[in-house]
């Protein structure tokens, strides 16, 4: 059964499912590993939730973020950007291409946003709120304090990057934050994943698991 408190809650919760696209699940050109693993999971939750908002990562041709577009630098280099560093991509989530699509295994009845990120050339978004240059807002916190919703219940891919991003800039606007740890998958670089959790914990997100809620 889940836990009273936390269906009490629920009327003035959002399920954020981030970035559950055929590129970044197996067979993607960025799949994150067993990243399908996860779809299951995030149909039980969205059953429950009464509101649910989807992100889609949709970028133009030619991506700052992408190591095609920087002559002599391969996928999962750093380089440095006006708003700071950048890791580069293989090329993912192109606008329109079956990549960029959401998962036809994903059953999101009650999504009642799309919120697509990176569509500026020149500015990365691993948050579903804030691009990375920090000063871009993509209007998500604006339309969730519009429509009441006080708290954000963030699920996956990938927790290190667009969950954790997302579930950061969420608290950052002031929302109560859970991650629910296994509705997310992370790619995982030089202890990305652990310094994920870290930095969520510090900002007081909370991590709990699926059956905390279903
Ligand atoms: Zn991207």
């Amino acid at each position: 059964m889940p836990a009273t408190d936390t269906l009490s809650s629920l009327a003035s919760s959002v399920l954020i499912v981030v970035d559950v696209q055929y590129d970044f699940l197996p067979g993607g050109a960025l799949a994150v590993a067993n990243g399908d693993q996860i779809i299951p999971t995030i149909n039980r939750l969205a059953a429950l939730f009464p509101h649910t908002i989807a992100t889609q990562d949709w970028h133009p041709s030619g991506h700052i973020s992408f190591a095609s577009t920087h002559a002599g630098h391969q996928p999962f280099d750093v380089i440095e950007l006006p708003y700071g560093p950048q890791v580069l991509w293989p090329e993912h989530c192109v606008q329109e291409s079956h990549g960029a699509a959401l998962s036809g295994q994903l059953h999101l009845p009650r999504t009642e946003l799309v919120i697509r990120k990176g569509y500026h050339r020149q500015i990365d978004s691993y948050s579903a709120f804030m691009e990375a240059d920090r000063r871009t807002p993509t209007g998500l916190a604006g339309y969730l304090r519009e429509r009441g919703f006080t708290d954000c219940y963030v699920c996956g891919l990938a927790t290190d990057f667009c969950v954790a991003w997302t579930a950061l800039d969420a608290r950052q606007a002031g929302f109560g934050v859970c991650v629910v740890e296994d509705a997310c998958k992370g790619i995982d670089m030089n202890g990305s994943v652990a310094k994920a959790w870290a930095d969520m914990a510090a900002a007081g997100v909370r991590r709990i698991h699926s059956c905390e809620i279903c």
